[in-house]
């Protein structure tokens, strides 16, 4: 494969725009190699200004459910933009939207749009401090909800990969207001309440893990989170910006059968257009502005462009009866490959997916259940495996701390050639 247009774009960006990019983990600096310049997309498939096609498994970290280029989803914005493309005053669409993620998402009784899945969840905990009229906060290590500065304390994804989890920039006030807790330890969380349980306003949870490679709650963990929130008057957030009507129809939360108090939410509700949300019992936000005294506000939220097309997104996932059925067949496709390969290459590394979320560990545990399990991972062992897949046209986030996504768009041929591409890559890595 020819990357030359690419390196060459990649240095003058370099140029222009801090690390050449405008999202950290693009640069593909983690996996010591320079990024592939994307030119368009279709379908299941990317391809470079090289003229490289690959198969896709970030699918832009999450919203492109449906694959690239959806004709539904096209036809959508090019009919609301001929309209215009912003007017900063109510619209139909909006409800129509609030009405959808209801349906949806039952908890979510009542919806506010944003435009990216910081701002919800920084929204989010305003409000549920505003609610409660407390300060805490409690989060997870290896939990990534935004770039926020609440939440750039032990975060995943971007800052893990870059072994930034707590940013210069955040004031010792702003850190001293978080607290962490570690990911299925109800222990961990039980001490936080125990010490502080009257002024801690929300727990913010990813309720299956992406942003430290998909990790997947126990059923206890899970309701024992809820019951001590429910005990301490503290507001469950449930982070579902990556799981929402991703993991099954009705987020993460349908999956495990608990009802948070706010959920927030982004990626797919966008259809690929910048977007985000948070929602939850109408009586909670409705302390938003101009009903209530906690202040939230925003140009462009709701744009028209936007909602149109993540309601013609989410009215497809959910007027399909076949689409979720479909995605697990393939992803479990996936996951059965993969692991057919470690057992004939006698390859030590583990397979977590929930639904159409998946990560390949590199470690030699039997298992991976907590953010100390994912930090046991050959992170070496992972850039080699990225950069061999990117070579035979298999594109994958490249960390070992993110989630991969399989979309409706991938066929049955895909799975089979990533699996293939999987078992060529691991005996490479073996025979270095
Ligand atoms: N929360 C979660 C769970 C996420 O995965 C992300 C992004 N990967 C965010 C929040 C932040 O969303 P955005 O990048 O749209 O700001």
């Amino acid at each position: 494969m020819e990357f030359t247009k690419s390196i060459q774009a990649f240095q003058e960006a370099l140029e222009y725009i801090p690390g050449g990019v405008n999202s950290p983990v693009r640069s593909f600096r983690s996996v010591e190699s320079d990024p592939v310049f994307i030119e368009s997309a279709q379908g299941s498939k990317v391809r470079d200004i090289d003229g490289n096609e690959y198969i896709d498994y970030v699918g832009s970290w999450g919203p492109m459910i449906l694959g690239h280029a959806h004709p539904d989803v096209l036809k959508a914005l090019s009919e609301t933009m001929q309209k215009g493309t912003s007017f900063g005053a109510p619209t139909l669409l909006e409800t129509e939207m609030a009405k959808q993620v209801r349906k949806m998402m039952p908890s979510i009784e009542s919806v506010r749009m944003v435009n990216s899945g910081t701002e919800a969840t920084m929204s989010a905990l305003r409000l549920a401090r505003g609610y409660t009229g407390r300060d805490l906060v409690i989060k997870f290590e290896g939990c990534y909800h935004g770039h926020n500065d609440s939440f750039l304390i032990a975060a995943g994804s971007g800052a893990l990969t870059f072994g930034t989890p707590n940013t210069p920039g955040v004031t010792t006030g702003t850190a001293h207001d978080t607290l962490t807790a570690q990911f299925n330890d109800l222990d961990s969380v039980a001490a936080h309440f125990e010490k502080h349980g009257d002024n801690i306003a929300a727990l913010i949870i990813e309720p299956v893990t992406g942003n430290m490679g998909v990790v997947i709650p126990t059923k206890e963990f899970m309701q024992g989170v809820r019951d001590l929130c429910t005990k301490h008057g503290a507001l469950l957030i449930f982070d579902e910006v990556m799981t929402g009507f991703r993991v099954a129809k009705g987020g993460a939360q349908s999956l495990l059968g608990i009802e948070p108090d706010l959920t927030t939410l982004g990626k797919i509700i966008g259809g690929g257009l910048p977007v985000g949300a948070y929602g939850g019992k109408k009586e909670i936000m409705d302390h938003l502005a101009p009903q209530g005294p906690v202040y939230q506000a925003g140009t462009l939220s709701g744009n028209p462009l936007a909602m149109a097309a993540g309601l013609t997104q989410l009215r497809l996932l959910d007027n399909d009866s076949m689409i979720y059925d479909d995605l697990e067949r393939k992803a479990g496709m996936l996951e059965e490959g993969l692991k057919n390969n470690l057992r004939e290459l006698d390859f030590p590394a583990v397979v977590n997916r929930v639904g159409s979320m998946f990560t390949l560990f590199f470690t030699k545990e039997e298992k991976v259940t907590s953010f100390a399990d994912v930090m046991k991972c050959d992170t070496k062992v992972f850039s080699d495996y990225f950069k061999y897949s990117l070579e035979s046209g298999i594109y994958l986030a490249p960390s070992q701390f993110e989630a991969g996504f399989v979309s409706a768009a991938h066929t049955d041929e895909d799975i089979q050639r990533t699996i293939e591409a999987s078992y060529n890559a691991l005996k490479k890595i073996k025979q270095k």
